[in-house]
């Protein structure tokens, strides 16, 4: 019973992390066939840079997709390497130029490397494990 408690306390530690993220909301970010898995998943170096891009943007940022499961990514036809299956990755809403160049503008100038451009929204992520400097529309 206590040993129980003591690794609940510790998994609740090692998400801590997220308090100081003044933006987002864990769940948000949750792979929709898996409540909860966006805390437990996202990683803490993209949520504190993607805060960062909200606070230089200055209005609200939508996240159409966080965190993937296997089956979910698969189901939504997501590329099969995503970084959204290891949680390095988010897909910001972005339906005007003018909001799509400033959430463009400020991951570069936080180190985001990875830039996806679709119509209605931006992929950013920092999976270190995919190619650095690239670029691609949808
Ligand atoms: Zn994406």
């Amino acid at each position: 019973m206590k040993k129980g408690k003591n690794m609940l306390m510790k998994q609740k530690k090692k998400f801590a992390w997220w308090k100081e993220i003044r933006y987002f909301k864990p769940h948000k970010f949750d792979s929709p066939d898996k409540p909860g898995s966006g805390k437990l998943n996202m990683k803490r170096k993209f949520m504190f840079t993607l805060d960062m891009i909200r606070f230089m943007v200055g209005v609200p940022m939508h996240e159409n997709s966080g965190f993937r499961t296997a089956a979910y990514n698969k189901k939504i036809k997501g590329n099969p390497n995503s970084a959204h299956l290891r949680g390095w990755g988010a897909d910001i809403r972005a339906r005007n130029s003018r909001i799509r160049f400033l959430i463009f503008e400020a991951a570069v100038k936080l180190g985001v490397r990875r830039i996806g451009i679709a119509k209605t929204f931006i992929h950013l992520d920092m999976d270190p494990s995919l190619p650095q400097e690239v670029l691609w529309p949808y």
